[in-house]
């Protein structure tokens, strides 16, 4: 959850981004190689599923609801476990990483009912002030880069003239 957009207690009532279709569990968060070790000192038992260096958490599906996946390191009650260490998608969202004609760029997912009544000046501020770090981890960790989501909208181009 990307704060300055939406706060702590929007994203506690909600959580619609820690729950994953059975379709979109290779859209769940990359895990890179530190951060995979410090969730293995916190919760020894999460299993990874290995992606040439980097990592995506294994989840297991609902009892009651085979094709609905909660994100492994959501505490139902209080949220994400990792706090302000959760994965850079996950500190970005309802933001994400994809490309527009080639470039980089930034787009908001139209699956947050919280950021979609939020005033279009907010949102492009906020997408302006995590642009250049998130351009630097996408080209760091090209997993981070994902298809522009349908209803998806385009918000900043990294080499777009302003
Ligand atoms: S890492 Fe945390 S914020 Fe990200 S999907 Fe899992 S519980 Fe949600």
């Amino acid at each position: 959850m990307i704060s300055g957009l939406i706060s702590a207690e929007e994203c506690a009532g909600c959580r619609q981004c820690c729950k994953f279709a059975y379709t979109d569990l290779m859209l769940t968060p990359l895990i890179t190689p530190e951060l995979a070790e410090e969730i293995r000192r916190r919760l020894p038992e999460q299993r990874f599923i290995s992606r040439e260096g980097t990592f995506l958490l294994r989840l297991e599906p609902e009892a009651d609801d085979p094709g609905t996946y909660y994100c492994t390191l959501l505490d139902r009650k209080r949220g994400c476990i990792m706090g302000s260490r959760k994965p850079f998608e996950c500190a970005i969202w309802p933001f994400a990483v994809t490309e527009k004609e080639g470039e980089l760029a930034i787009a908001l997912s139209p699956e947050c009912p919280i950021a979609a009544k939020k005033p279009e000046a907010q949102i492009k501020r906020t997408a302006e002030q995590i642009a250049d770090r998130a351009f630097e981890e996408a080209k760091k960790y090209p997993e981070l880069i994902k298809p522009c989501p349908p209803g998806a909208k385009v918000i900043v181009e990294e080499h777009a003239e302003s």
